[in-house]
């Protein structure tokens, strides 16, 4: 059976109230009962003490016990709740208190009893007597007894006392459990109010309403970090299903361009109204390229998709293998009049996988390449800091809108489409370059101002360089 957090919250509070009330109330109990009966038991011997010590006090050498005052010795008894009766040195009475004034007491003890429950009735109402030798001058003058209800003859203050203190467990139950209560029901309250706004925002997002976000106003870090990440979830998805219609309809249109002129071309020819020359045939042959590439382009996507990318590390000069990249691309930076500035610190020696490097670089100048207008420059440098090996590629070409800045990674993005268009792209270059520099455990940064240039920078571990001579 499923329980909801709050009465699960609620149960165990209270269950936990009440576990440690029982268990304080029994432990303190338990004690104060152990030194209250020591103390009683103490308070008893002293009585007897005092007695036999009176008995020994009143006999007279020449007189024995003759000399007691039987009614001052009565009431003594009455007083103290005990029977005395001395007997001397032949076992005859000398003196008799009598039991009736301790009827009352038994009486009264039972009553207690019932109202205490069982245990102090059997204390009080069991008759006990003890026998004590009496001493005159180290010579044995006789014997008293003493006898009383109960163990240690407990006096109506001492059962008062237990009474109080058994009331008063019992108040400190019945309100820590009412406080606990309250604060189980507050505390479950705080902490599932917000939880049930996000699991609403939460459905909402699964019936397809991505514009929700989970605004809950909460005191603790878990609930918030969840509030969070739900609206994380529902801004990326929200992002996601934004790419994913552009994608449809940019796809769309691709495909349909080459596909519609190829279809005009030869249709033109089988009616006859246009000769198949070489010139129209390298036409069609132009756009059956285009497509291909677009093909190619999905290829690289689906290799990219793939259980995270293979990885073939080796040891190599990551300055020489930057210096060869940009060298190669001069060439192509000639025809469009770009300088290449290099800024390459020199003997990084890195473990890394020098193809995936060789494909990241080619992607990022191909971009600062296309981008780029004519008598432009762009720039490679390599440095490093405390924590990573610090790559960037540098231009002044055209830069990126603010609004396209955080979706530029993302697949089959592009920024001013019109412009992707003629340069050619598919959108999914700087998807791939994401791809491969965190199969490096690396990170890929972008600044841009449009008009002005753009700079990606590429932070990879420090633990990745092995060596770097100065030189
Ligand atoms: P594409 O094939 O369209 O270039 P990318 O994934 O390589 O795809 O780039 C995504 C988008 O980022 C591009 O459409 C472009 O708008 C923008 N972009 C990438 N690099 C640059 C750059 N160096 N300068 C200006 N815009 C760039």
């Amino acid at each position: 059976m499923k329980i909801s957090i709050r009465r699960r919250l609620t149960f165990s509070f209270l269950l936990t109230v009440i576990l440690s009330i029982v268990t304080a109330g029994l432990i303190s109990n338990y004690m104060i009962d152990g030194r209250f009966n020591q103390y009683l038991k103490q308070t008893h011997e002293n009585k007897i003490q005092k007695v036999v010590k009176i008995a020994e006090e009143l006999y007279d050498s020449s007189e024995g016990f003759e000399g007691i005052d039987p009614f001052e010795m009565k009431r003594y008894a009455v007083l103290e709740d005990i029977y005395i009766e001395i007997q001397d040195a032949d076992g005859s009475i000398a003196f008799s208190s009598g039991q009736g004034h301790l009827v009352h007491k038994k009486r009264m003890g039972n009553m207690m009893g019932h109202m205490m429950g069982r245990r102090m009735m059997e204390r009080i109402g069991e008759y006990i007597e003890e026998k004590h030798p009496l001493y005159h001058n180290n010579s044995k003058i006789g014997t008293i007894h003493i006898g009383y209800y109960g163990d240690w003859n407990l006096s109506e203050g001492d059962v008062g006392f237990k009474n109080t203190l058994n009331r008063a467990f019992g108040l400190s139950v019945g309100i820590a459990l009412l406080f606990g209560f309250i604060i189980s029901i507050i505390l479950s309250r705080q902490m599932t109010t917000p939880l049930v706004k996000i699991i609403k925002a939460a459905n909402e997002m699964k019936n397809g309403n991505l514009g929700i976000r989970a605004e809950v106003p909460t005191s603790t870090l878990e609930i918030e970090q969840l509030a969070n990440s739900i609206d994380y979830l529902a801004e990326t998805l929200q992002q996601q299903e934004m790419i994913r219609k552009r994608l449809t309809s940019d796809m769309a249109h691709e495909i349909r361009t080459p596909l519609t002129t190829l279809q005009s071309h030869i249709e033109a020819m089988m009616d006859g109204i246009w000769d198949p020359t070489t010139e129209r045939f390298k036409s069609c042959h132009e756009e059956v390229l285009r497509l291909k590439k677009m093909v190619d382009s999905l290829q690289d996507l689906a290799k990219l998709e793939q259980s995270g990318q293979q990885v073939n590390k080796s040891t190599f000069d990551l300055s020489l293998l930057l210096d060869r990249i940009v060298e190669s691309f001069q060439v192509q930076a000639q025809k469009k009049n770009i300088r290449m500035l290099s800024h390459i610190a020199p003997n990084f020696t890195v473990h890394m996988d020098p193809d995936k490097l060789k494909q990241i670089m080619y992607n990022l100048l191909s971009n600062a390449y296309k981008y780029s207008d004519e008598n432009s420059s762009i720039e490679v440098a390599l440095t490093h800091d405390k924590n990573n090996i610090i790559l960037t590629v540098r231009d002044e070409g055209a830069g990126i809108e603010v609004k396209d800045l955080p979706y530029i990674f993302e697949r089959f993005y592009r920024g001013d489409i019109s412009r992707s268009r003629e340069t050619g792209g598919a959108g999914i270059g700087l998807a791939i370059v994401r791809g491969l520099v965190e199969a490096h455990n690396g990170k890929i940064t972008v600044e841009s101002v449009k008009g002005k240039g753009s700079c990606f920078r590429i932070y990879f571990p420090i633990e990745m360089l092995v060596s770097k001579k100065e030189s």
